[in-house]
């Protein structure tokens, strides 16, 4: 698995499908990678249960420039969790059909 620093994305491929970076260097398991966009209550939650399972996880506020303008609720979060948890996150948001 390879790993993209700029977009914290771990991807199998030698390009990132994000940015077009070429050469990404090896995923290592300490690494944050992005898991998804989740809905705001969602990550407060989530962030709380994975501290219970002592998992480190990274939430990024997502769409802070016009939302923020508009003195709207920031509703998403960018979901980012070590590459050794990956997998175990990604089948959490996906079982809670997020
Ligand atoms: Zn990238």
């Amino acid at each position: 698995m390879n790993f993209c620093e700029g977009c914290n994305l771990a991807w199998e491929g030698e390009k990132c499908p994000k940015c077009g970076r070429k050469k990404l260097r090896a995923v290592n398991e300490e690494d944050f990678c992005l898991v998804a966009q989740v809905e705001r209550t969602f990550g407060d939650h989530l962030k709380a249960d994975l501290e219970n399972e002592d998992i480190e996880c990274v939430l990024m506020p997502y769409g802070t420039g016009v939302k923020s303008k508009f003195a709207l609720p920031l509703e998403n979060y960018l979901l980012y969790v070590r590459y050794k948890n990956l997998d175990h996150v990604r089948q959490i948001v996906k079982d809670a059909n997020v």
